[in-house]
């Protein structure tokens, strides 16, 4: 007989809860959405602003500066205005022409794409010493295009995680990225569908306030909603 849920190990219910979502989403095919060195720049932008407004930042950049090189050597005070769209355009623009110099600087050309011939752990040190790339900006861009069995952990996995109870409440965003790739198969096409289910799972039934468990196919394995569902919360 199959275990209860109370029964599980954490293991057994990180498992069992992405393969809820993945049946609930419908599992998707792992394959790079964009370049290597878009995917790092888009995803610097992408820092507290919406994809819409990101991509904006970063067409305005290239159709004011026409390449790598032009945005490299731009002004900052115009490379800040080109990027206005999107949130800490100050830091951001700095940022980037940093990276960009170091690149240009480490390889002779603008492109990333000895990452893949690194070691997970070497690629993530590499990535996470350039100024302005955090833990976030470094796991997406090594498991969206590198394909590297990491996992990023973004305010809607973060938050999903933690009302589930795969991870404690007072575990940070920070200590997740170890901690949730540790209780799944090191394999880039789960991790990846975990991150995406996860995400969306935040953004459209638990999330921000009143999450929606009604709608929910992790409710009767869920910490927030046992504790939480005699008082009324989610229905
Ligand atoms: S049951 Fe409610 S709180 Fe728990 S994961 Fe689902 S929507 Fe979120």
């Amino acid at each position: 007989m199959a275990a209860a849920p109370q029964e599980w190990t954490l293991k057994e219910k990180t498992w069992e809860a992405h393969c809820r979502l993945q049946d609930f989403y419908g599992e998707l095919e792992h394959k790079a959405r964009r370049d290597n060195m878009r995917e790092l720049i888009s995803t610097m932008l992408s820092h507290r602003t919406t994809h819409k407004d990101e991509e904006k930042a970063y067409f305005r950049m290239f159709e004011k500066f026409g390449s790598w090189q032009g945005i490299r050597d731009a002004p900052w005070e115009e490379l800040v205005e080109a990027i206005a769209s999107s949130r800490f355009p100050e830091p951001k623009a700095a940022n980037i022409k940093k990276v960009l110099t170091r690149i240009y600087e480490e390889r002779g050309e603008y492109n990333i794409d000895f990452l893949q011939d690194m070691s997970t752990e070497d690629a993530m040190a590499w990535l996470t010493s350039l100024p302005g790339v955090g833990l976030k900006t470094a796991t997406l861009v090594l498991l969206f295009n590198f394909y590297k069995p990491v996992m990023p952990v973004d305010t809607h996995v973060h938050r999903v995680t933690q009302r589930v109870g795969l991870i404690s409440g007072k575990t940070t965003a920070e200590k997740a990225h170890t901690l949730l790739p540790d209780m799944l198969p090191r394999e880039s096409k789960v991790l990846y569908n975990f991150h995406v289910h996860f995400l969306w799972h935040g953004q459209r039934i638990c999330v921000w306030g009143t999450p929606r468990c009604w709608e929910c196919p992790l409710a009767d394995m869920c910490d927030w909603y046992r504790n939480n569902r005699k008082a009324g919360a989610g229905r």
